[in-house]
C-alpha cells in the first residue's frame, strides 16, 4: 500500500508547535512584569503579531504546497493512439538531477554464509576491524502471520555449519563480553525444501519466470535514470520495451493485483481475505516450480497480511527482523530522506541503509541467491523494490549498475537460456510535480514494461516475435501481463486466430497481436488513467503540414550527411496524409485533493502534434512521423522518422553495420 504524501507533514507540525511555544513563553514573561494598562496594550500587539506571523506562515505553506492537477480523458472509446513524447524533453529537466551516493556504515561483515549454505566466521574481517578474539551466536528468524517476527534461541557456533533456514540473526561479543556485531544474514535453504517436495527442471518449452520490478517507475523515468540498464536490455538482451503499457488504477495494490491474478481490485471478482486470492505463483508452484518473493519495506509491501507465507522463499521476515535491530523508519527519517534526495547531508548515514548496505541490495541479494541456488530447476521469482523510488525519482539511479549487472549475470551464467525475464513497474511516480507538465502527465500513466525471451522461442515461434514487435506500439496493460504468464505456465506458444476487433477481451497475451482498435474502454482503463491520443485528419494542403513536410525531408538529408557522397539528396514529392494528434485531457478540479495557490500560477499547456506521411523523390520512398509544432520555425521530431515502404535494393551500398541508413538512402 502507498502511504500519503510525506513532503508536507513534518514542517507544518514543527512550525506551528514552535510558534505556539515561543508565544506562550513571551506572554508569560511579559505578564510577570507589567501593570494592567500596559498589559492590555501589549496583549493587543501580541495578538496582532501572532496573527501576522501565522498569516505569513499559512500563505507560505499554501504557496509551496505541491501542485497536483488531475486530468481525465474525454475520449476513452476511441481506438488508442499511443502517445509519442520526447523522453529528453527539457521541460522535465528541473525534476531530474544527479544523485550523490548515499552513505551506509562502513564496517565489514564478521560472518558470512557461503553459496553452499555454510555459516563461517570471517577471521580476516575480525582482524581488520581490530576486535581481538570474538565469539558469535546465531538465532533463526521466524515469521508468525505476516506482522510478527521472532528470533529463536541463540546458539553458539565455532565451526562452520549448514543453516537449515533462510534467515539468521548473528550476534558477536569480544573478550570483555561487549557486543561488537549484531546483523542479519541470508541464504536459500534448498536442502530442507528438497526433502519436502519435488521441483521440476527447465526446458525449451517450460520456462522459468523472473519478474523484476521497481515501484513507481514510468518508462520515461527508467530511460532517464537507469540508462545503463536500459541500454543493456536493448542491445544485449534484445528486450521488447512496450510504449503503450498503461496503469489501470492509482497505486501499487490495484495495479499489481491484475498482474498476478488477472482480477480487478476492489470488485466482487476478488475473493475476500488475502490468503484466498488466486495468485498465479500458486499455479506455478503446483506445476513443479519453486517460488520466491523478494521485497523490501514491509509497511509498503504490495501484498501483505497473509496467515501463512504465500511463497516458499519469502524475504519479509528478514525485513521485519531489521526492526528488532534498528528502529523502524519514522516521519523524521522521511524528512531526512527528502533532504538527502536534494543532495544535502550526504555525509551522514542514510535511512535507506540497513547496516553496511542500502536496503534494496538485500532484495537483490536474495533474488540472486535464489536463482543461483536452484540452478536449472523451474523457478518463479518475483522481486520488488519499493523504498528507493516510492517517494523520490532520482535516488534510483544509484542502483543502475547493480540492476544492469544482475541482468548481465543472468545472461552470462546461462540463467536466461530457458527463462522469461520481465523488468517492470506498477505505475509512474505519484508524488512528483512532474505530472503537471504535458509530458509528465501522460508518461506517468505509462509504467515500465520490458520483456526478454530466449532466442529459441523467437526462432521456433516467429509469430511471437512478430506480435511482440507490433504490441510495442499498442495499448497494453497489467491484465495482458497476466495472460502472458498463463501462456508460459501452460507452455502455450501456438499461433492463435486474430482477435475479433468487435469483441476485444480485457486481457490479451502479449504473444498475440493486440488489435489496433483497442480503446481504453475495452482494456478497462478508466478516464483518469487513459493516456491515449486521438486524431483528426487535416488537409495535406494545410500550411503547417507543408512546413512540416519540408522539415522532415531536411531532417532525412541531414541524417544522410553522416555518410556523404553515397546517397541521393531527397526532395518532397507528395504529402500523402496528415492528421492532428491530440491528448483528450481535461482538468478535473473536483478530483484534486487539496488547494494550492500555485495551481493558479502553473501554466497548463498542451502542444500541437501533427502526424505527416509523405513520399520523397527520387526513388519514391515513403515516410511517416509525428512532430510537435509550435510555429514554422519551431518544429520538433517526436521519435524516429519511419520508413513505411520497402527499401529493397535501393540501399545496396550500405553495409550491415550501418543498416540504420538503409531506411533513408537511395544509393547513387
Ligand atoms: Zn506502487
Amino acid at each position: 500500500m502507498d502511504s500519503a504524501c510525506i513532503f508536507t507533514t513534518p514542517p507544518l507540525f514543527v512550525i506551528f508547535s514552535s510558534l505556539f511555544m515561543t508565544c506562550s513563553f513571551l506572554f508569560y514573561r511579559l505578564t510577570q512584569k507589567m501593570r494592567k494598562s500596559r498589559l492590555k496594550k501589549y496583549l493587543r500587539n501580541l495578538v496582532l503579531f501572532v496573527l501576522a506571523i501565522t498569516g505569513v506562515v499559512y500563505f507560505n505553506i499554501q504557496y509551496n504546497w505541491p501542485v497536483f492537477h488531475v486530468f481525465r480523458n474525454k475520449n476513452i472509446l476511441a481506438p488508442c493512439i499511443i502517445p509519442k513524447f520526447d523522453i529528453e524533453d527539457p521541460q522535465l529537466d528541473r525534476f531530474f538531477w544527479k544523485q550523490v551516493p548515499l552513505k551506509c556504515d562502513t564496517w565489514e561483515n564478521l560472518v558470512f554464509i557461503d553459496s553452499n549454505g555454510i555459516l563461517h566466521i570471517n577471521e580476516t574481517a575480525i582482524k581488520r576491524g581490530g576486535y581481538g578474539h570474538v565469539t558469535c551466536k546465531y538465532g533463526k528468524i521466524k515469521l508468525h502471520g505476516d506482522y510478527k517476527v521472532s528470533i529463536e534461541d541463540l546458539t553458539d557456533f565455532k565451526q562452520p555449519e549448514y543453516i537449515d533456514t533462510d534467515f539468521v540473526n548473528v550476534q558477536c561479543v569480544d573478550d570483555g563480553q561487549k557486543q561488537v556485531y549484531n546483523n542479519l544474514h541470508m541464504h536459500v535453504d534448498i536442502k530442507s525444501i528438497k526433502e519436502q517436495r519435488k521441483i521440476g527442471t527447465e526446458s525449451q518449452d517450460q520456462l522459468s519466470v523472473y519478474l523484476f520490478g521497481i515501484d513507481s517507475m514510468s518508462r520515461l523515468i527508467t530511460e532517464r535514470k537507469l540508462r545503463k540498464t536500459m541500454k543493456y536490455l536493448r542491445e544485449d538482451l534484445d528486450a521488447y520495451v512496450l510504449k503503450g503499457y498503461t496503469k489501470v488504477a492509482d497505486n501499487s495494490f490495484p495495479n499489481l493485483l491484475p498482474v498476478f491474478t488477472g482480477l480487478k481490485a476492489y470488485t466482487k471478482e476478488v475473493p475476500a481475505g488475502i490468503d484466498n486470492i488466486p495468485f498465479i505463483w500458486k499455479n506455478f508452484s503446483s506445476q513443479g516450480y519453486i517460488d520466491h518473493l523478494s521485497e523490501d519495506h514491509p509497511g509498503l509491501a504490495s501484498f501483505q497480511g497473509f496467515n501463512a507465507p504465500p511463497v516458499t522463499h519469502y524475504l519479509r521476515p528478514f525485513f521485519m527482523a531489521m526492526e528488532k535491530i534498528v528502529s523502524p523508519r519514522s516521519a523524521l527519517n522521511n524528512a531526512y530522506m527528502f533532504v538527502q534526495h536534494r543532495n544535502f547531508l550526504q555525509n551522514n548515514v542514510s535511512p535507506m541503509c540497513f547496516g553496511n548496505q542500502l536496503k534494496h541490495k538485500y532484495v537483490m541479494d536474495y533474488t540472486r541467491r535464489f536463482v543461483e541456488t536452484y540452478g536449472s530447476h523451474l523457478k518463479f521469482s518475483f522481486t520488488w523494490i519499493n523504498e528507493i523510488t516510492h517517494d523520490f525519482i532520482n535516488i534510483v539511479e544509484l542502483a543502475d549498475e547493480e540492476v544492469r549487472d544482475y541482468f548481465k549475470w543472468l545472461k552470462d551464467s546461462g540463467r536466461l537460456d530457458n527463462a522469461m525475464l520481465i523488468f517492470f513497474s506498477d505505475h509512474g511516480p505519484r508524488y512528483s510535480e512532474m505530472q503537471n507538465t504535458a509530458v509528465g502527465r501522460i508518461s506517468n500513466l505509462l509504467p515500465l514494461f520490458t520483456m526478454v525471451l530466449p532466442d529459441h522461442v523467437k526462432s521456433r515461434y516467429p509469430h511471437i516475435h512478430r506480435n511482440l514487435k507490433k504490441n510495442i506500439d499498442r495499448l497494453s496493460t497489467h491484465y495482458d501481463f497476466f495472460e502472458t504468464m498463463k501462456d508460459i505456465l501452460n507452455s502455450d506458444f501456438a499461433e492463435k486466430p486474430a482477435i475479433d476487433p468487435t469483441a476485444i477481451p480485457r486481457g490479451i497475451s502479449l504473444f498475440q497481436e493486440i488489435p489496433a482498435a483497442r480503446s481504453c474502454k475495452t482494456a478497462d482503463i478508466s478516464e483518469h488513467y487513459c493516456p491515449c491520443y486521438s486524431s483528426k485528419q487535416i488537409s495535406p494542403q494545410d500550411e503547417r503540414v507543408r512546413a512540416i513536410s519540408h522539415f522532415i525531408v531536411d531532417q532525412i538529408n541531414l541524417i544522410l550527411d553522416d555518410i556523404p557522397g553515397r546517397c541521393a539528396k531527397l526532395s518532397l514529392d507528395t504529402v500523402e496524409r496528415a492528421s492532428l494528434v491530440y491528448a483528450d485531457m481535461e482538468r478535473d478540479e473536483k478530483a484534486e485533493s487539496y488547494f494550492s495557490f500555485r495551481s493558479y500560477l502553473w501554466k497548463i499547456e498542451e502542444k500541437t502534434r501533427i502526424l505527416v506521411a509523405l513520399k520523397t523523390t527520387p526513388g519514391g520512398a515513403q515516410f511517416e512521423t509525428t512532430v510537435e509544432y509550435r510555429g514554422k520555425r519551431n518544429i520538433k521530431l517526436l521519435g524516429d522518422i519511419n520508413r513505411t515502404n520497402k527499401y529493397g535494393d535501393q540501399a545496396k551500398c550500405i553495409k550491415f553495420e550501418e543498416k540504420f541508413y538503409r531506411l533513408y538512402c537511395l544509393c547513387l
